[in-house]
């Protein structure tokens, strides 16, 4: 990212934040040349890994899809809609500061279970046995989606990409 204050291109993150629709990741960064401080915002399809499936087709990261498969999951148990929330949000840090252009489904499972099994032990079975029979995170949520799709609508995403400096951020 270039320095809005002197132009230097490397920067060190300091912290990151997705938006509350899933769409933006915010990012504090500090110049490495002037050492001053400004805020990115980045989509999130540009900044999260290639999600490899099972079978090596490649897809786009989607937080939709992630969000209405733990709900599914998390259907008539005592979690709140801030628990899922907050679930996803810590799903999508994790593929966020993953290291590296592509990220396996199976990876995304894996983190996906982890934090269930913190939030709700259930919910966590009830997912884990069905999303075993699937071995693919990606291919569990498609059809979990056929179920959903009439209550999900994919958020209409703009192309956003600006600098907003220290003192407005
Ligand atoms: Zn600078």
């Amino acid at each position: 990212m270039k320095c809005p204050f002197c132009g230097y291109y490397e920067d060190r993150v300091i912290d990151s934040r997705i938006s509350r629709d899933g769409s933006e990741i915010r990012r504090r960064r500090e110049c490495l040349g002037c050492g001053k401080r400004f805020t990115t915002h980045e989509l999130v399809e540009e900044v999260l890994p290639v999600v490899v499936k099972k079978d090596g087709r490649r897809e786009s990261f989607d937080p939709a899809k992630i969000s209405s498969g733990i709900k599914k999951a998390c259907e008539k148990r005592p979690i709140s809609a801030d628990s899922i929330d907050a679930l996803v949000e810590n799903v999508k840090h994790l593929c966020q500061e993953f290291q590296g252009k592509e990220i396996s489904s199976q990876a995304i499972g894996e983190a996906i279970m982890q934090e269930l099994q913190k939030l709700d032990g259930v919910a966590y079975v009830r997912f884990a046995s069905v999303y075993r029979e699937f071995r693919d995170i990606s291919d569990f949520f498609d059809e979990l989606k056929d179920i959903l799709r009439k209550k999900n609508v994919a958020p209409n995403v703009r192309k956003v990409r600006r600098h907003v400096p220290e003192s407005e951020a």
